[in-house]
C-alpha cells in the first residue's frame, strides 16, 4: 500500500481563502482583525518566522503590526509593551516570538497577554479552556494538525490515537484536542519502555519529538494515519520530519510530507485564531 499524502499546502490555502473572506465580511462591518507580533533580538530562525507571520496577514487582508526590540530589551519594558497592546484596539491577537533573551522570563510575558488575544494558545487560560473544553485559543501547531486530519475525511471518534511528544506547546495540546474529537489517546515520550508496542495500536500517530527516523514502518499499523511535526535535518542537510517517510508510506494509509504537510498550517491557523478574536470582539 502507498499511503494517501495529505497536502498541508492544499489544505493551509482553503483555510487562507476562508480567512480572507470571513475578514472582508468583518471589514464591512468596520472592524479589521489586527495581530500584533513582537521580537526581542535578532535570532535568524525567529526574524524568518515573524516575517511570513505578517506576509500571511497581508495576504489575507489583515492588519498586523511588528514591533522589534534590541536584545537588551528589558523584562519591564516588553510587559509594558504587552500591556499596551492588550488596551489596543486596532490589535486583536498578540503575539510574543519565542525564544526570548535569557534575562526575560517568557512565561511571564505570556501570562501578560489578555487571555482575549492569546492566538498563539500558550496562555495558562488557554490551555485550561481547552482542558475543559470551554472556548478559548487552540494553539497554532496542533490544531493545524486537527484539520489535516478531518482533511482526510476520517472520523476520529473511536479511533486510537498515539501522540509522541509531551511538550505544552505541541505534544500535550495535541493529545487533548485529540480527546474532545472523541480518539482514545495515548501519550508517549522520551521514558516510553516500548514505544513501538503503542505505535503499533494506533489508528492516528502523531509524531512531535525533534528527532528523525523516530517512527519507522515496522511501528506502524497499515492504513494508519500519520501526522508528521518533527522539523529535523537529514545527513544532507535537507528539512526532514520524526517519520521516516519513505518506509512509513508503504504502510500507512495516509500520510503528511516534510516540507509541505504540519508547516503551512501553523501560520495558517495563526490568521484563523486572530479572525476569531476580532469576531470574539465584534460581538461583544
Ligand atoms: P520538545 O519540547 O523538545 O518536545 C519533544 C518531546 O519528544 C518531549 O516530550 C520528549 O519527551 C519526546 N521525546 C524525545 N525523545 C523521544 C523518544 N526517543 N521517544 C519518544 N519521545 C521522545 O519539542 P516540541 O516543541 O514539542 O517540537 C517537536 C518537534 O516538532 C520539533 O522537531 C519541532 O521543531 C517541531 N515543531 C514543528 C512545528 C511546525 O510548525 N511544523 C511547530 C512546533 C514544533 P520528554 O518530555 O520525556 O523529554
Amino acid at each position: 500500500m502507498t499511503a494517501q499524502l495529505i497536502d498541508g499546502n492544499a489544505v493551509a490555502k482553503q483555510l487562507r481563502a476562508e480567512v480572507a473572506e470571513r475578514t472582508q465580511a468583518l471589514k464591512a462591518r468596520g472592524v479589521t482583525p489586527g495581530l500584533a507580533v513582537v521580537l526581542v533580538g535578532e535570532d535568524p530562525a525567529s526574524q524568518v518566522y515573524v516575517g511570513k507571520k505578517v506576509e500571511a496577514c497581508q495576504q489575507a487582508g489583515l492588519h498586523s503590526v511588528l514591533e522589534r526590540y534590541d536584545a537588551s530589551l528589558s523584562e519591564a519594558d516588553l510587559l509594558a509593551r504587552v500591556a499596551a497592546l492588550n488596551e489596543d484596539p486596532s490589535i486583536h491577537g498578540i503575539l510574543v516570538q519565542l525564544p526570548l533573551p535569557r534575562h526575560i522570563d517568557a512565561q511571564k510575558v505570556i501570562e501578560a497577554i489578555a487571555p482575549a488575544k492569546d492566538v498563539d494558545g500558550f496562555h495558562v487560560a488557554s490551555a485550561g479552556a481547552l482542558m475543559t473544553g470551554t472556548p478559548g485559543f487552540w494553539s497554532c501547531t496542533p490544531y493545524g494538525c486537527i484539520k489535516l486530519l478531518e482533511s482526510t475525511g476520517i472520523e476520529l471518534k473511536g479511533k486510537h490515537a498515539v501522540v509522541i511528544g509531551r511538550s505544552n506547546n505541541v505534544g500535550k495540546p495535541m493529545a487533548l484536542m485529540l480527546l474532545q474529537k472523541n480518539a482514545t489517546v495515548t501519550i508517549c515520550h522520551s521514558a516510553t519502555a516500548d514505544l513501538a508496542a503503542f505505535t503499533r495500536q494506533a489508528d492516528v500517530v502523531v509524531a512531535a519529538v525533534g528527532r528523525r527516523n523516530t517512527l519507522t514502518a515496522d511501528m506502524v499499523k497499515p492504513g494508519a494515519v500519520v501526522i508528521d511535526v518533527g522539523m529535523n535535518r537529514n545527513d544532507e542537510g535537507k528539512l526532514c520530519g520524526d517519520v521516516d517517510f519513505a518506509g512509513v508510506r508503504e504502510v500507512a494509509g495516509w500520510i503528511t510530507p516534510v516540507p509541505g504537510g504540519v508547516g503551512p498550517m501553523t501560520v495558517t491557523m495563526l490568521l484563523v485564531n486572530t479572525l476569531e478574536a476580532a469576531e470574539r470582539m465584534a460581538q461583544r
